[in-house]
């Protein structure tokens, strides 16, 4: 293929990629958003491939069906509710591809076509191979811990330790030092103390985020690992991976942007940590009363209900409740009530998450609105169903020094009645007791969400 053809090629995958990003901008358009962004990526792989400089297509092919094989089984097999922590471990693959490839590139520049006339590396390319390795680090080490939060294997409330932040702005210093000694000299001794110094600040800069900051941490780390494969695309002077990875840097960084506004967070707060996840005191909460139910209290309620304003979270996922949810939603509509689907933007454990699952339940997209388009509404609504949410639903948000202190909520108190169904008075994500579960106008429905939802509909 020649170098314009393959010019074009790319040209034509990046202008995918960029309608895939559109289309992903709305759930409505997100399938065809989805296949741009796959009719995209063959492009650019095939493009990719038939180059005639490609040394040996029995790597490749064996690396595809290897990593194919992988990636087909995993996608398989994932619960969606395991999405966020596989999300999260892919970042870290991509930080690590990064770091791989510039060894590899570091070791034998000629056959990357980036030596100058001696054979040594050239200028540009070792200021593009310091600043590309070190977000790969990066990216590789604090997606591997943002990996471990997420799946409870490390623990949610923030890891501090004194002096914390002076230690992190250290070796962020010194990581600069080291990347202008490469650039000067690229000896493999600042190769590699780079590589290792940032993997261990990627370790170090994500274990003081708490809980509740977390949605901003995964979205910030999608876009490091944007940065690093555009990192990989100048080591390998491949147009249409800088253009992929300033496209997933870049849109990683505005949804960082949007999840920290959802937040009420200043995005240099979140990255200096130490926010969220205390612990709630086992004991404080349950010596106060609650007024539980059951599926027929709920259903009688609900159906002499004029309106009903459904709030799923994280609980719904895990329960897989989202059908179930959708059928009640229809059989309410049936009794006359009005019935609305409210979602927080950080609801769930990944941006998007209620919008999904809502999706995949054919709930119609008008009757489904986000946090600014329906929290007045609560005020003049007389039942609040709000099945596996809690952190986004929670008034602690309006008390300063809370973990959460700050984040605009979905205010369901307002509602003449909130039920809850969730299992058990255990708190959210983000650690937080919830007051709401001891309000006068609560009734806690304890059960599995879709077990409730179901007996719910039959008692309908
Ligand atoms: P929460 O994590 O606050 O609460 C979920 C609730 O669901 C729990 O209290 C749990 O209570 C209940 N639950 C769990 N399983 C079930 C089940 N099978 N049936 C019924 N209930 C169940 O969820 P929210 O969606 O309200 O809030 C999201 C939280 O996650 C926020 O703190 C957010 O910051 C954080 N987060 C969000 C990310 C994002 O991008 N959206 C990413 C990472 C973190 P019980 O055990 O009693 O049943």
């Amino acid at each position: 293929m020649s170098a314009n053809l393959t010019a074009l090629a790319y040209l034509i995958a990046s202008v995918l990629f960029i309608m895939a990003l559109r289309g992903l901008s709305s759930p409505e358009s997100a399938r065809s958003g989805n296949v741009y962004g796959m009719i995209g990526m063959a492009i650019a792989v095939v493009t990719t491939v038939i180059n005639p400089n490609v040394v040996s297509y029995e790597w490749i092919l064996g690396a595809l069906v290897i990593g194919g094989g992988i990636g087909a089984f995993i996608a398989r097999r994932i619960a969606m509710t395991d999405m966020p922590e596989l999300v999260a471990a892919f970042h870290s693959l991509v930080g690590l591809a990064a770091v791989l490839v510039a060894a590899a590139a570091y070791y034998n520049p000629g056959a990357y076509g980036i030596a100058d006339a001696d054979g040594l590396l050239k200028l540009a390319s070792r200021i593009e191979m310091g600043i590309g390795v070190v977000i790969g680090a990066i990216t590789f080490s604090g997606s591997i811990i943002a990996f471990g939060k997420l799946k409870g294997l490390v623990t949610g409330n923030p890891i501090t330790f004194p002096g914390q932040h002076a230690l992190n702005a250290a070796m962020g210093a010194v990581i600069v030092v080291l990347v202008i000694l490469f650039t000067i000299g690229p000896d493999p001794q600042w190769f590699w103390a780079m590589a290792v110094l940032a993997f261990v600040l990627g370790f170090l800069l994500i274990i003081p985020i708490g809980g509740a900051d977390m949605p901003v941490i995964v979205s910030m780390l999608n876009s490091y690992s944007g940065w690093a494969a555009a990192g990989i695309g100048f080591t390998l002077e491949n147009t249409a991976l800088i253009i992929t990875g300033a496209l997933v840097g870049s849109s990683g960084a505005i949804l960082s942007y949007i999840m920290c506004k959802a937040m009420n967070r200043s995005f240099i707060s979140v990255l200096l940590g130490g926010f969220g996840g205390d612990t709630v005191v086992a004991g404080t909460r349950s010596d106060k009363p609650v007024k539980a139910g059951s599926a027929d209290d709920a259903a009688f309620i609900m159906k002499n209900a004029s309106s009903v304003i459904i709030v799923p979270g994280y609980g719904m996922a895990v329960a897989q409740a989202q059908h179930s949810v959708r059928e009640m939603g229809d059989m309410l509509k049936q009794h006359g009530v009005k019935v609305t689907y409210a979602i927080h933007p950080v609801a769930g454990r990944m941006p998007g998450h209620m919008n999904v699952l809502l999706a995949e339940a054919n709930v119609s997209y008008d009757e489904v609105f986000e946090l600014e388009g329906i929290n007045s509404d609560f005020s003049n609504t007389d039942v609040a169903f709000v099945i596996g949410a809690n952190d986004v639903t929670n008034p602690a948000a309006h008390e300063p020094g809370s973990p959460i202190a700050g984040m605009p909520i979905l205010d369901v108190d307002r509602a003449r009645t909130c039920l809850f169904v969730k299992r058990s008075l255990s708190p959210g994500y983000a650690g937080i007791d919830n007051e709401l579960f001891y309000a006068d106008s609560t009734m806690m429905l304890f059960a599995d969400a879709k077990k409730m939802v179901e007996d719910i509909v039959k008692a309908l």
